[in-house]
């Protein structure tokens, strides 16, 4: 399949070594998939101050943030190992033969899963642990029984690469195929569609922006055989502020929305982006507040220019929207942190607000701000708040505040939460999202291209796996695929 560019030689060797890994890994053990993943885990850790050195030189996102976020990804890959060790990858269900004529007679008929094949993944620019190389998507894979093509990404490539050589060798001594984890780096656009659109590819999994995310899914969906297209692509996750939330007081409850605005420079897929603020006094002084308390912040660089870059254009859109008014005043860009280097220069938070009617109006104000910057939409009643959010396209997140009561109205604001994300908070901030087997991580489009999955937790290994119904096979092949050792 090979063309002129450079890189796709590469993704052709790559992804033939994936092809020829993907049956043996496809009929691995769940001892033989948890050892690897362990491997996995202790590698990092083994490493750990060298790696997040390194992220933080490419990334500037600071040591006890890489610090926790190369923690939790040791723990989502020995989690990824104990979930394949439960048998989760193995599930099957068996309806046996009954006898008589249909329906109610039936053969037997035993639902196993198999692993789809060789994943390509597009690591995230924003997690250089966690949805990187050796991210959640990459355990999941593995643990589904699928070797995994990695397409590091440009933001962080000497990481990339020092985890990718790290993993290799706990491949090597394990005595796995190669192909069981590949990479890909340096690739430009067109190399990045050519994997997708690589024959070898069974399946993709993307986190990054809107545009990007939506090119490589038509890519995936124009193919003569299109893969599925797991993609992360974007989301303004709406907090809603009911006045009862603010009964305690508004200063603590600002500083922490501020914090988690603000928070890794505002590089969370989870960020609150768009806050619904009653227009009482209650609601003014909590609004005048976290303008008071995003102020104060001071975000570290941003993680790549072309990500400072849209920041500065997506509030700069904002700022001169006509409906628009801008709670903190511009300033100049940051110069120099009070450290005095300008390695760490970030961009000033930014804080805006707007009319409920014209935010609902406008859908230019709903698009993602990624970035220290947050729109306050000013509503006055609760069928207002519904209007907003029925406006938001789908959200990972909506955050409802003070909502602990069973009332119609409060029902209706859960119930119109619901519809739009993929989890819905009754409290604190939507910033930080644990890995566990109950978690919810994706919405409608475009915060997940398949709504109906999730990228983080132990659901998210279920996106690589097929179901394949076998009927009134020997029961040597059904017990060898429950034990994991025929796929
Ligand atoms: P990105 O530009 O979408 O890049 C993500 C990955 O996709 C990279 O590997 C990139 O390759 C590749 N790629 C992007 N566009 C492509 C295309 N048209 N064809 C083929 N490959 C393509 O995302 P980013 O660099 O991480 O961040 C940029 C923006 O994405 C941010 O400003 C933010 O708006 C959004 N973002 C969203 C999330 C989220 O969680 N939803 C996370 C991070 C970023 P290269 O590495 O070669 O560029």
């Amino acid at each position: 399949m090979s063309e002129a560019n450079p890189a796709f030689a590469a993704i052709d060797h790559a992804t033939a070594q994936a092809h020829e890994a993907s049956s043996h890994w496809a009929a691995s053990t769940a001892s033989e998939r948890a050892r690897l993943l362990r491997g996995l885990a202790d590698v990092l850790e083994q490493n750990a101050t060298a790696l997040i050195a390194l992220a933080n030189d490419e990334s500037a996102l600071g040591e006890p943030r890489l610090t926790g976020e190369l923690a939790r990804t040791a723990f989502q890959l020995r989690g990824f190992a104990s979930a394949a060790e439960a048998g989760v990858p193995y599930l099957q269900i068996d309806d046996a033969a009954a006898p008589g004529a249909p329906p109610a007679g039936r053969p037997r008929l035993t639902l196993v899963q198999v692993p789809l094949g060789p994943v390509a993944m597009f690591s995230a620019s924003n997690f250089p642990f966690a949805f990187s190389v050796l991210g959640g998507d990459t355990a999941s894979a593995l643990a589904a029984g699928c070797p995994v093509i990695v397409k590091a990404h440009s933001g962080h490539p000497a990481l990339s690469r020092k985890v990718f050589e790290l993993a290799v060798a706990v491949v090597a001594q394990q005595g796995l195929p190669v192909g069981v984890l590949t990479l890909v780096e340096g690739a430009s656009r067109e190399a990045g569609a050519y994997l997708v659109r690589h024959p070898n590819i069974a399946a993709v999994a993307f986190t990054g922006s809107y545009q990007g995310g939506v090119a490589l899914w038509r890519v995936a969906n124009e193919r003569p055989r299109p893969i599925p297209f797991f993609g992360e692509l974007g989301s303004i996750n709406p907090l809603v502020v009911l006045p009862g939330a603010l009964a305690n007081g508004v200063a603590e409850v600002a500083k922490s929305l501020a914090g988690s605005i603000a928070l890794g420079c505002g590089q969370f897929c989870t960020s609150p982006g768009l806050i619904l603020v009653f227009d009482d006094a209650d609601g003014r002084s909590f609004t005048a507040a976290l303008a008071d308390a995003l102020s104060t912040q001071s975000p570290h660089r941003m993680l790549t220019d072309s990500i400072r870059y849209g920041f500065d254009h997506a509030v700069g859109k904002m700022a001169s929207h006509a409906a628009v008014r801008s709670l903190i005043e511009m300033r100049e860009p940051r110069e120099l942190h009070e450290a005095g280097d300008d390695s760490c220069a970030g961009p000033w938070p930014r804080l805006f607000e707007v009319e409920a009617a014209a935010f609902i109006a406008n859908s230019d104000l709903h698009e993602e701000m990624f970035g220290p910057a947050a729109l306050v939409v000013k509503v006055r009643s609760v069928a207002e708040v519904l209007q907003v959010l029925q406006a938001v396209e789908g959200s990972l997140t909506v955050t409802l505040w003070g909502v602990q009561q069973n009332t119609a109205d409060n029902l209706a604001l859960i119930r119109a939460a619901e519809q739009i994300a993929g989890r819905v908070l009754f409290g604190g901030v939507p910033t930080g999202v644990a890995v566990t087997r109950a978690q919810q991580h994706g919405g409608p489009w475009p915060a997940s291209t398949q709504p109906q999955t999730t990228s983080v937790g132990y659901g998210a290994l279920a996106r690589f796996l097929r179901p394949v119904a076998l009927q009134d096979a020997p029961d040597w092949l059904i017990a060898a695929k429950r034990g994991g050792t025929l796929s």
